[in-house]
This record gives structure tokens, C-alpha cells and sequence, in this order.
């Protein structure tokens, strides 16, 4: 059962990440679904409803993570933790070239892969805002 997220709480994680999820970086006012409060390690793990394990996720990176902690590096094979937005900085494991989100580390290439950051659809959403000049946000 989903624990309830006070309004509070969604305002503090949605002011956090200023309204861009957490791992494709699109702008919930550009997205077709409204942003998501994420449990960065999922409830059924133990993770807890606090502002340490939230991010604000889009529908589709929440939707292809669901409750994963982990995945395989797709170059080695080896487990490897997914990329946590609390505890890991953006820009060490992705780079943005044009509206392809390349992976730098075996955590981003996982998290590339689960969450299809680079899936057709997605690189044809971002390839329009980055034309329209909302992606990424403009600050
Ligand atoms: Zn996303």
C-alpha cells in the first residue's frame, strides 16, 4: 500500500527539482502526464517517506523504474546500483548531446537502460523542446 505524501512534502520535492524530473530532466509543465513524487528506494525495500528518498520523476522514468534498486551494467554485466538523485550528481554519470542523454558510468548506462531514457519516443519529445527552447529548462 502507498503510503500517503502530505501536500507539503509533494511541494518540497516538486521546489527541489524545480518542477524537472530527476532523470530525464523534462519539465513537468512539457510532459503529457503530470510529474511524479518517486520513492527512490521503494517502499516494499524499506525506503521511507522522507525528503532523503524522494525525487520528482516523470510518468515514464517512474513507470519503467517501478521498484528497482538495481540493475546490470549493459557494457559488463555486473550489478550496479541505479542512478540516485540524492546521493549521486547529475552530470557525473549523463551528458546531454542534442536530445540523446548519453550515459558516463556503468550507474548511468544502467539507468539508461531500465528507465529507456533514450527511447525513440523520448528523443522525438526532446528534439520539439529543444527547438521550442524548454529543454533543457531554461533557469
Ligand atoms: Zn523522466
Amino acid at each position: 500500500m502507498k503510503k500517503y505524501i502530505s501536500v507539503e512534502l509533494r511541494r518540497f520535492v516538486f521546489d527541489r527539482a524545480k518542477g524537472q524530473c530527476e532523470y530525464c530532466l523534462i519539465h513537468d509543465d512539457d510532459g503529457l502526464w503530470p510529474h511524479e513524487i518517486d520513492h527512490i528506494y521503494a517502499e516494499k525495500h524499506g525506503g521511507e517517506t522522507i525528503e532523503s528518498n524522494l525525487c520528482l520523476s516523470c510518468d515514464a522514468c517512474n513507470r519503467y523504474k517501478g521498484s528497482d534498486l538495481a540493475s546490470l551494467d549493459p557494457e559488463s554485466s555486473e550489478p550496479v546500483f541505479l542512478f540516485h538523485p540524492r546521493r549521486d550528481v547529475w552530470s557525473d554519470h549523463f551528458r546531454l548531446n542534442d536530445s540523446i542523454i548519453e550515459p558516463l558510468t556503468p550507474k548511468g548506462r544502467a539507468t539508461d537502460r531500465l528507465l529507456k531514457l533514450n527511447l525513440q519516443e523520448r528523443l522525438d519529445e526532446r528534439t520539439i523542446l529543444i527547438e521550442i527552447g524548454r529543454y533543457p529548462t531554461p533557469s
